[in-house]
C-alpha cells in the first residue's frame, strides 16, 4: 500500500556547491504545490540528530534562488555514520512527523541516506549537489556548469598576465577522481595541456609538449592541473620538474581552492535545481524511495542510490582529442 506523505524534511550535506539554495526553493514549493508540508534541516545529518528543523512555505524561500552556498548550512557528521546516531535521527524526525525526506549532496550523503532508509525503512530521495561531477547516473551534478564557469573566467584573467611575461602557468582546479572541470576548462579556455587523473601523460611527454607549443611560436602557456592527476606529483612537484628541464620559462603556479566552489549559480544549474527538486518531490509522492535524481539528454531521470554511489562518472573522450588537436 502506497504510504501516504505529509511532511517532507530537506537537508543539504556535505560540501556545498552553487545551486543547493535553488534547489531548496524547488523542494520547498513543489512541497507547497501538492499541499505538503516541508521543514528544513538544519547542518545536514548533524541537525537531523540534534532534531533542528525549521518549517518552511513558498514564501520563507524567497531571494535565495541566485544564492551561493546554502541557506539550510552544511556539515559532516561523524555521529550520523553510527546506529546510535541514525537511530536518534529517526526519532527525531518521527518526533516532527517528517515522513521522507530529501537531501542534496554527494556520494557520502546518499550512501548515509542509503544505510538510513535500509534500517528504518524511511522514504528518501537523493539530489546530487556537487561541482566535480562526480556522480554515476547524471550528467550534470548541481554546482558543476557554474564552477566550469568561474574557473574559466580565472583561467582567462590568469592568462593575461601569463602572456605579458612569457610565463607557464600550472592552475590546479577540483576533481579528486574524475577529470570533468579540468578537462572541459582546459578546453574552454586554450590551454595548452590538460592533466586528469584518467590519462597519465608522463612527465617527459609534457615537458616535450610543451617543447613543441615553445618552438611552434607559443610564447605563453596554460597547463590545467586536476587535483588527482595520475602523475602523481604534487603541482608544485610538476613546478620543480619544469623549471630544471626548461629554463626558457618563468614557471608559476596557481592552486585555485574553494573560490571554485562559490558564487551564484549559472541560469543552466538554477533550472537544473528547480527541475531536481520537482522531481525528488514528486517521486516520493508516488511511492518511489532510495533514489538519486539526476539529468541525462535533459530527461529527468532516477537512479538507485547503491548505483548511483558504486558508478564511475566517466570523461568524455572526444573531449580529449578535441583538446589535443586545439593544442596544436
Ligand atoms: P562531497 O562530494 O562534498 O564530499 P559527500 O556527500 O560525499 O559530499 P561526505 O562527507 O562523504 O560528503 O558525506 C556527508 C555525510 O554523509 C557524512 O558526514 C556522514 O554524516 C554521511 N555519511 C557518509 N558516508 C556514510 C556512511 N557510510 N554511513 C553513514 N553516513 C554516512
Amino acid at each position: 500500500m502506497l504510504q501516504t506523505i505529509k511532511k517532507i524534511g530537506v537537508l543539504t550535506s556535505g560540501g556545498d556547491a552553487p545551486g543547493m539554495n535553488a534547489a531548496i526553493r524547488s523542494v520547498v514549493r513543489a512541497c507547497a504545490f501538492h499541499d505538503i508540508k516541508c521543514y528544513g534541516i538544519y547542518r545536514g545529518y548533524e541537525g537531523m540528530i540534534d532534531g533542528d528543523f525549521v518549517e518552511m512555505d513558498a514564501r520563507s524561500v524567497k531571494g535565495i534562488i541566485n544564492k551561493g552556498g546554502t541557506v539550510l548550512k552544511s556539515a559532516r557528521s561523524n555521529k550520523f555514520r553510527t546506529k546510535e546516531g541514525r537511530q536518534i535521527a529517526y526519532d527525531k524526525l518521527r518526533e516532527a512527523g517528517i515522513d521522507a525526506f530529501v537531501v542534496i549532496g554527494g556520494d557520502g550523503s546518499f550512501t548515509g541516506a542509503m544505510i538510513f532508509n535500509q534500517e528504518f525503512n524511511f522514504p528518501v530521495m537523493g539530489i546530487p549537489g556537487t561541482i566535480d561531477n562526480d556522480i554515476y547516473g547524471t550528467t550534470h551534478t548541481l554546482g558543476y556548469d557554474t564552477a566550469l564557469n568561474t574557473v574559466v573566467d580565472v583561467i582567462d584573467k590568469i592568462r593575461d598576465t601569463a602572456s605579458s611575461h612569457n610565463r607557464l602557468f600550472f592552475i590546479e582546479v577540483m576533481g579528486r577522481d574524475v577529470g570533468h572541470i579540468a578537462l572541459n576548462v582546459g578546453i574552454g579556455a586554450g590551454a595548452e595541456e590538460i592533466l586528469i587523473p584518467e590519462e597519465d601523460l608522463g612527465l617527459d611527454r609534457l615537458v616535450e609538449s610543451l617543447r613543441r607549443s615553445k618552438a611552434s611560436g607559443k610564447s605563453s602557456s596554460i597547463v590545467i592541473v586536476a587535483e588527482g592527476d595520475k602523475i602523481g606529483k604534487s603541482v608544485f612537484e610538476l613546478k620543480d620538474y619544469v623549471d630544471e628541464n626548461m629554463a626558457e620559462y618563468e614557471v608559476r603556479v596557481s592552486v585555485l581552492g574553494h573560490m571554485q566552489r562559490g558564487g551564484s549559480p549559472s541560469c543552466f544549474d538554477r533550472v537544473l535545481a528547480s527541475r531536481m527538486g520537482v522531481k525528488a518531490v514528486e517521486s516520493l509522492i508516488t511511492g518511489k524511495s532510495n533514489y538519486m535524481v539526476g539529468i541525462k539528454n535533459d530527461v529527468m531521470d532516477l537512479t538507485p542510490f547503491d548505483q548511483a554511489v558504486k558508478g564511475k562518472s566517466k570523461i568524455n573522450m572526444e573531449l580529449l582529442r578535441v583538446s589535443d588537436i586545439m593544442s596544436i
